[in-house]
C-alpha cells in the first residue's frame, strides 16, 4: 500500500494535525479496504455497523472495541504468512492474540525506531533494562512485557538486565554499568511499576544516588499499581532525578495492539502523536467524540496494523485532548494525557502481570 511512504517521508512531530490527519487517514482508509477484502470478520463488523472505508475524518473509522482481540482470532493473512503471534496477558486468562507477517513486524520495527531516535538521537546508548536477564526472560515466554522491553532494547547497546531471578535489584551489574558510562548518555528502560518497586524504592531506601546524570530514562506500562500506592508523575520524575541523576524522563503509552506506533511523553509531560499514529477521545457513555478537555475512552489509530485489523482500536483507557500543534515543547500535532483505566474495564496492562 503506497500511503505507508508518504509517512515515513514525513517528519515524525512536525506536520501540523490538519496535514498529518490527511496523510494518516488515507492510510487508514487503505488499511480498512484491505481488512475488508481479507478477513471476513472485521468484513462483517463493517457490514453491521454500516460503517464506510472512505472516512472523511478519524470519527467515522470503525473503532474495534479492544476485548475482541481476545474473543476473536482476527487476521487479514493466510497461516502461512503468519511470521510471530503476539500475546498481551490478561489477569482473566483471556488474551489477546495478535498475528503478524514479516512486513508488519518490520513496519513495527521501522515506525518505533524511527519514534525513539528522535527522542535519544540515532546513536546506540549503553543500556539498563529494569527486568531480569534476557536469559531468565525467555524461559517465561513471550510475552507482551517482553516484546515491549525486546522491541526498546533493540534501541541500545552493552545491554545490563538490572534484577536478579527474585527481582531484586543486581547490585554488582547495576554497580559496574554506572562505573562504565558515568559520564555519558545511557539508555534505562523499565516498566513503570518495576522501575518504582524494583530500582527507585530499593536506591532511595539505601538513600544512594546512581549519579547518572544524562540518564535518558522510558518507561511505560499503567500508573494504576502507582495510584494504589499515591505516586504521582511528578513524584516519580523527582525519585528518578534524586536516585538516578537525571530528570530527563519519558512515559510512553502504547498497546500491544499496535505495537510499534508508541506515544512519548515531552518535556511537559505531553503524550504526543507521532505521524504512524493518532487518538480520538469518545464519551464512553454514547462514544460521541469528545472535544479538548473532556474525558473520554481513547481511541488509538495506527498506520501500521496490516497484518490484522488494529488500525482503529477503543481502548479501556480514559484519556484527555489536550490540543494540536500548540505545545510549549514546540512539536506539532495532538498531544494528550492518560487519566487510567475506565473503572469498570478489567485489568489487564502489560505490567499489571507481574505481582
Ligand atoms: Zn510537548
Amino acid at each position: 500500500m503506497s500511503q505507508m511512504e508518504s509517512l515515513w517521508d514525513a517528519p515524525i512531530y512536525g506536520l501540523n494535525q490538519s496535514d498529518k490527519a490527511e496523510l494518516l487517514l488515507s492510510r487508514l482508509n487503505g488499511l480498512s479496504q484491505w481488512h475488508r477484502e481479507h478477513c471476513q470478520s472485521y468484513a462483517t463488523l463493517l457490514e453491521s455497523a454500516h460503517a464506510s472505508v472512505a472516512a472523511n475524518d478519524y470519527s467515522e473509522i470503525l473503532p474495534l472495541a479492544v476485548q475482541l482481540f481476545k474473543q476473536v482470532r482476527l487476521s487479514s493473512i493466510t497461516d502461512d504468512e503468519v511470521f510471530k503471534t503476539i500475546t498481551s496477558s490478561g489477569t482473566s486468562g483471556s488474551k489477546s492474540q495478535i498475528i503478524l507477517d514479516r512486513t508488519t513486524a518490520a513496519l513495527q520495527s521501522k515506525a518505533l525506531v524511527k519514534i525513539m531516535q528522535s527522542w535519544v538521537g540515532r546513536d546506540r546508548l549503553p543500556m539498563l533494562l529494569i527486568e531480569q536477564s534476557n536469559l531468565i526472560a525467555q524461559r517465561s515466554g513471550f510475552s507482551a512485557r517482553g516484546a515491549g522491553a525486546l522491541g526498546l532494547s533493540f534501541m541500545g547497546r552493552e545491554h545490563c538486565y538490572a534484577l536478579d531471578e527474585q527481582m531484586q535489584p543486581n547490585w554488582p551489574v547495576i554497580k559496574a554499568f554506572v562505573a562504565a558510562h558515568q559520564n555519558q548518555p545511557v539508555l534505562i528502560f523499565g516498566f513503570t511499576f518495576m522501575l518504582w518497586e524494583y530500582l527507585l524504592k530499593p536506591l532511595m531506601q539505601q538513600g544512594v544516588c546512581l549519579g547518572l546524570e544524562q540518564a535518558i530514562i522510558f518507561h511505560s506500562g499503567g500508573w494504576k499499581k502507582l495510584e494504589h500506592l499515591s505516586v504521582s508523575s511528578e513524584q516519580f520524575n523527582r525519585h528518578c532525578e534524586a536516585s538516578i541523576g537525571s530528570s530527563c524522563v519519558h512515559n510512553f503509552y502504547g498497546m500491544a495492539e499496535q505495537t510499534g506506533s508508541i506515544f512519548v511523553s515531552c518535556e511537559q509531560g505531553h503524550l504526543h502523536c507521532p505521524i504512524f499514529s493518532d487518538i480520538l477521545i469518545r464519551d464512553p457513555m454514547n462514544l460521541a467524540p469528545c472535544p479538548i478537555g473532556k474525558p473520554g475512552l481513547i481511541q488509538v489509530f495506527s498506520a501500521l496494523a496490516q497484518s490484522y485489523p488494529g488500525h482503529s482500536i477503543l481502548t479501556e483507557d480514559m484519556g484527555l485532548w489536550l490540543g494540536d500543534d500548540d505545545c510549549p515543547c514546540g512539536r506539532k500535532g495532538r498531544y494528550f494525557k492518560v487519566l487510567g483505566r475506565e473503572p469498570k474495564a478489567e485489568v489487564r496492562g502489560c505490567s499489571d502481570t507481574f505481582s
